[in-house]
């Protein structure tokens, strides 16, 4: 997505650990226009596939998640890092280490909020090494759901998760993919490399 791709040059900054901030628009400040438009893509992507419902994990999939929602007219639901009071214990739970801030987190979400016929879209900022995108499939197979696809803003193709995802069968789109972070220079990767 060219839009995308010229923001990732113009905003996005190199950090240690193959880290690409971009919080200037979408990991702390986030650009509605511009995520306007990332809903309007992933509606394009995964317009045939059925979806009934997307998942993400808090917070910086809800941004773009939100706006896939509502360009294609289908409900949110995001996965909780931190137990509230008002979660009970009707939850589906998976654990998921974090890649930026190198802990463990169990993510969660209340069983009342998927259905046994849904047919899931997962959404996420990034995909690095795979592990939140791991752990929403692990709730999606508790709940015994279908998964129609995993939609991601920015991958790190060069890291775990792209192979991941697609040894397991499932249709991945990024909507940026990055083929290296190598000098402090980003370099996306050719668009048709799957
Ligand atoms: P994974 O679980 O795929 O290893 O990492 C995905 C999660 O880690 C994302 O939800 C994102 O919040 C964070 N993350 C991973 N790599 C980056 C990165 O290069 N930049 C930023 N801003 N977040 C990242």
């Amino acid at each position: 997505m060219k839009l995308l791709e010229d923001r990732i040059k113009r905003d996005g900054t190199v950090l240690p650990g193959e880290v690409l901030k971009v919080d200037n628009f979408l990991n702390h400040q986030v650009d509605p226009q511009l995520m306007y438009e990332i809903g309007g893509e992933f509606k394009r992507l995964f317009e045939d596939a059925g979806v009934t419902r997307i998942l993400t994990v808090e917070s910086s999939g809800i941004a773009p998640a939100l706006m896939a929602g509502l360009r294609m007219n289908v409900p949110v639901v995001f996965a909780r890092k931190h137990r509230s009071l008002t979660l009970t214990d009707n939850l589906y739970t998976a654990t998921v280490y974090s890649y930026t801030k190198q802990v463990n987190n169990d993510i969660s979400i209340d069983k009342r909020f998927i259905d046994p016929d849904d047919k899931i879209l997962i959404i996420d900022d990034f995909l690095a090494n795979g592990q939140a995108v791991q752990g929403m499939l692990e709730i999606c197979k508790a709940a015994q759901v279908e998964v129609a696809g995993v939609g991601v803003v920015i991958e790190k193709r060069f890291q775990k998760g792209h192979q991941m995802v697609l040894d397991q069968g499932i249709h991945l789109e990024a909507l940026a993919s990055i083929a290296s972070l190598d000098d402090n220079q980003v370099t996306f990767a050719a668009p048709d490399a799957k």
